[in-house]
């Protein structure tokens, strides 16, 4: 059963977060970038990529897996393509700067295509989405974990795949549609939560290596009592493509699009062995709907989503969502209740602040 949570106001987390990441070698302005990335997680609800990634993101930088203070190498470009090397920078730095560079190709040139490789971790990709539609375009992106492998292929138990989400945003005149999820059963991170004492994950999520269905973080992680940060290495299992031969189909196309197309590589080995540390690669296609003559896309849009929604709900008083509905909110819950933290994952967080040298803000005990 999941543990009761610590509620940790928004401004008091962001603060705390972005100093921890200035206490780690970032400037002021990336620490609070970074901060506003996570939290962003958080409050759509998708607390995997939220918070709880701190304490890894901290060791890597540590490590020198990812650097602070990055940006964007241009390796090829054309008016309307571009591929750019992250140079493995913290992904919420370099993540804005390929999504602005491709919203600044399309708005100019009515589409762009930009291939991100070896970026530092780009969390909820629903963020690259948003930030497009905001500026009225339609994106695609597809991403891979470059030597991230955790995911089996469909009718198989070894990694090959990664978690390799996939995302589409759509502007309307009322807020973006952000369809964003990943190819896996459930996420990386869901099952790093379930292994802080957080939600479980769903029954046959997770394959062992005889081919045993599974829900046990363990099967991913190794032993995890009395560790803080989770290390999928250890684990011998793996997780499990969504939709059958299907979600596998579009993992495999990932890897194709965010890993052979940028040149980053895809999560599986390369010549000469493992590569020490994991980066993120992604596609994206930037559309701008008035350069394709439908001016009345954005209404056209929303007035389909309002017919989705009319379906008469299989189950009486449970409403058809569309994509981005479920995130929206919990976004209008979470700013005005808080971000609610199992404690495992807030003790993580804080020893990592101590160990920089920092003081946890004094937060609500879940028992009051
Ligand atoms: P998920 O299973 O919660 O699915 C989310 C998507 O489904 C959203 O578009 C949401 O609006 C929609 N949705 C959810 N419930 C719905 C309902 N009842 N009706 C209609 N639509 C509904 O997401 P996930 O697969 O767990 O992914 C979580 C996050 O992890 C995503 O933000 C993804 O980008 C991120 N991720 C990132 C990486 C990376 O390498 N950076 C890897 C994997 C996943």
């Amino acid at each position: 059963m999941a543990e009761p949570s610590t509620m940790v106001p928004v401004a008091v987390l962001q603060g705390f977060i972005a100093e921890i990441f200035t206490a780690a070698g970032c400037d002021e302005a990336e620490g609070k970038q970074v901060a506003h990335h996570l939290l962003s997680a958080n409050l759509t609800g998708h607390d995997s990529h939220g918070v709880i990634r701190t304490p890894r993101y901290i060791q890597w930088l540590q490590e020198g897996k990812v650097r602070a203070g990055q940006s964007l190498t241009v390796v090829h470009e054309t008016p309307t393509h571009a591929i750019v090397d992250g140079n493995y920078g913290l992904g919420q730095t370099i993540g804005p700067l390929a999504v602005d560079l491709g919203i600044a190709k399309a708005k100019q040139h009515g589409l762009a295509v930009i291939g991100l490789r070896n970026s530092g971790h780009i969390g909820r990709i629903g963020d690259w989405g948003e930030r497009a539609a905001e500026q009225g375009l339609i994106s695609i992106h597809f991403v891979n974990v470059q030597a991230g492998e955790l995911v089996a292929p469909y009718g198989g138990v070894d990694r090959r795949f990664s978690t390799n989400p996939v995302c589409i945003g759509v502007p309307t005149h009322e807020g973006p549609i952000i369809l964003d999820f990943a190819t896996s059963l459930v996420a990386e991170g869901k099952v790093l939560v379930a292994s802080n004492g957080g939600k479980p994950v769903p029954a046959g999520s997770l394959i062992e290596p005889d081919g045993r269905l599974s829900a046990d973080p363990r099967t991913l992680y190794g032993e995890i009592a009395g560790t803080h940060v989770r290390d999928s290495a250890k684990g011998a299992g793996a997780l499990r493509a969504f939709g059958e031969h299907k979600g596998s189909g579009l993992a495999f196309m990932c890897e194709i699009l965010a890993g052979c197309l940028t040149g980053g590589g895809t999560s599986g080995p390369i010549p000469g062995g493992k590569r020490s540390r994991i980066a993120n690669g992604m596609l994206s296609i930037y559309l701008s709907p008035g350069s394709f003559g439908a001016a009345q896309f954005e209404d056209a849009a929303r007035d389909y989503a309002g017919y989705v929604k009319a379906s008469r709900p299989a189950e009486p008083g449970v409403e058809v969502l569309i994509p981005g509905e479920p995130e929206s909110r919990v976004r209008a819950e979470r700013l005005a209740k808080g971000i609610p933290l199992q404690p495992d994952t807030w003790a993580a967080i804080c020893a990592t602040a101590r160990g920089l040298g920092l003081t946890p803000p004094a937060v609500p005990t879940p028992n009051g």
